[in-house]
C-alpha cells in the first residue's frame, strides 16, 4: 500500500523529549524540561481547583459550538462571538486553514525559519511551499510581499516568531498587509502573545475589519498552561470561519478543554504573574549569554534562541545527560544554535550552569 504522493517521505512531528523518557535513559531523578515552550508554573490553580467536576458529562459529546467559551472569550477580547473559531490546539487550525485554502497549484508563503507544521499542512495538500529567509532573525516582510503571487492562497506570519522568538511591529505588518492581495488569506500566529512587552506589537485585533483576508491564532497551551488539554483559536471575519466550519470535525474540542479555558480566562492574574516571571527569565538567560559571549535573538516569547559556539547536537546531549532537555533542529540553519525555554528561576540557574560548564571544558570553536 503506498499513501497518495504527498504523503510520501513527509517528515514526522519530533516533539522535545518527554521527562520520563529522559529519566529512565540516563538514571536521573529530577529532569527539567525547556523545550516545549510549556509553561514552568503549570496552570492556574483556580482551573484545577474547578475543572474536575466536568468530568462527570464524559460520556456526552462536548458542545461543537463551544458556547460557554466563545461568549467568555468574545467578551474578554471585546469582540463578536461570531469571529471566533476553536480548535484542537490552534495546531488544528493549522491544518484547517490548509485544509480549506490549498491545492496543487497553489503555494502559501512563509518565513525559514518557522513553525514546521505550517509546512507540513501545506505539502499535504500538495501546495508549493515558498520559503523566505528570516532578517536577523526576524521575518523579512517586504521580501515576504515580493514572493507573493496570484497562486498563493495562504501567507504564515508567526509573530512572535518560532523558534527565534522576534516580533515584527503594528507598523510593520500594516504596510505589509497593504501589499498583499484580497485573494491571499494573511494568518498570524500569536501563540505568544500574551507574553510579549513590547508596546510596538501588532494590536492585531484592530486590523480586522480594515483587512478581511486576516486571521489571527492564539492558544490555551502557552501563557494559560493548558497544553495537553488541547484548544487554540482563531479570530477572523465570520466569511472566512464559514469556510473553514464546513472542513471542522463537529466535536473537534473536548468538553474538559471547553471547561478549562473558561476557567482560565477568568484568573488573569496568573496570566499576568507568569508574564512577569517570563520577563525576569529572559533577563536572567540573557543576561548570562551576554558574559558567556553568545548571541541570541531578542525575544518577545517564553523562548530564547542562542547561539552558543559549540555544535549544537554536543550541547544538547551535554545538558540531557545533566537531566535538561533544550531544542535544536539542524534544519533551523544554525548550526550553534539551541532554542530554551524559560523556566523558573532555579530550571534556568541550573540550564546556566550546567551550559557553562560545558562551555568552559570542552571550549569553543568560533566565536560569535
Ligand atoms: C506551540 C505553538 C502552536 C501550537 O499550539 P497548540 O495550540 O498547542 O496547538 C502554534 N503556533 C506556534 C508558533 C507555536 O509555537
Amino acid at each position: 500500500m503506498q499513501p497518495k504522493p504527498t504523503v510520501q517521505g513527509l517528515p514526522v512531528y519530533q516533539p522535545g523529549k518527554p521527562i520520563d523518557e529522559v529519566k529512565r535513559e540516563y538514571g536521573l531523578q529530577h529532569v527539567i524540561k525547556l523545550a516545549s515552550n510549556e509553561n514552568p508554573f503549570g496552570c492556574s490553580p483556580y482551573v484545577l481547583e474547578h475543572l474536575l467536576p466536568s468530568a462527570k458529562e464524559a460520556a456526552l459529546y462536548p458542545d461543537g459550538a463551544a458556547r460557554e467559551l466563545r461568549e467568555q472569550m468574545a467578551r474578554h477580547l471585546g469582540i463578536e462571538e461570531g469571529q471566533l473559531l476553536f480548535g484542537n490546539g490552534s495546531d488544528e487550525l493549522v491544518q484547517l486553514i490548509s485544509r480549506c485554502y490549498l491545492q496543487p497549484g497553489t503555494n502559501a508563503v512563509m518565513a525559514d525559519v518557522t513553525f514546521p507544521r505550517y509546512e507540513t499542512n501545506c505539502r499535504i495538500e500538495g501546495a508549493d511551499v515558498i520559503k523566505v529567509p528570516l532578517k536577523d532573525g526576524t521575518h523579512d516582510l517586504d521580501a515576504m510581499a515580493q514572493a507573493v503571487n496570484d497562486e498563493t492562497k495562504v501567507v504564515w506570519l508567526c509573530n512572535p516568531n518560532n523558534p527565534t522568538g522576534t516580533m515584527v511591529t503594528h507598523d510593520d505588518v500594516v504596510q505589509f498587509l497593504d501589499q498583499i492581495p484580497s485573494s491571499a488569506l494573511v494568518v498570524m500566529d500569536e501563540a505568544y502573545v500574551e507574553y510579549v512587552t513590547d508596546d510596538r506589537f501588532p494590536d492585531s485585533l484592530s486590523l480586522l475589519s480594515e483587512y478581511p483576508n486576516l486571521i489571527i491564532l492564539r492558544t490555551f497551551s502557552k501563557i494559560y498552561g493548558l497544553a495537553s488539554l488541547r484548544v487554540g483559536y482563531g479570530i477572523a471575519s465570520p466569511d472566512i470561519l464559514t469556510e473553514l466550519n464546513r472542513v471542522r470535525e463537529p466535536f473537534n474540542v473536548n468538553a474538559l478543554a471547553q471547561r478549562a479555558g473558561v476557567l482560565a480566562l477568568e484568573d488573569q492574574s496568573f496570566v499576568q504573574d507568569c508574564r512577569t516571571k517570563n520577563t525576569s527569565g529572559i533577563e536572567q538567560l540573557t543576561s548570562a549569554f551576554d558574559r558567556l559571549n553568545m548571541r541570541y535573538f531578542p525575544s518577545q516569547a517564553n523562548f530564547v534562541f542562542v547561539q552558543t559556539g559549540v555544535p549544537s547536537e554536543e550541547v544538547f546531549q551535554h545538558l540531557l545527560e545533566q537531566g535538561i532537555i533544550v531544542r535544536h533542529d539542524t534544519s533551523w540553519g544554525f548550526p550553534t544554535g539551541i532554542r530554551v525555554t524559560i523556566g523558573s528561576q532555579e530550571e534556568n540557574a541550573a540550564f546556566i550552569q550546567a551550559l557553562e560548564q560545558f562551555i568552559q571544558k570542552r571550549g569553543r570553536e568560533r566565536v560569535l
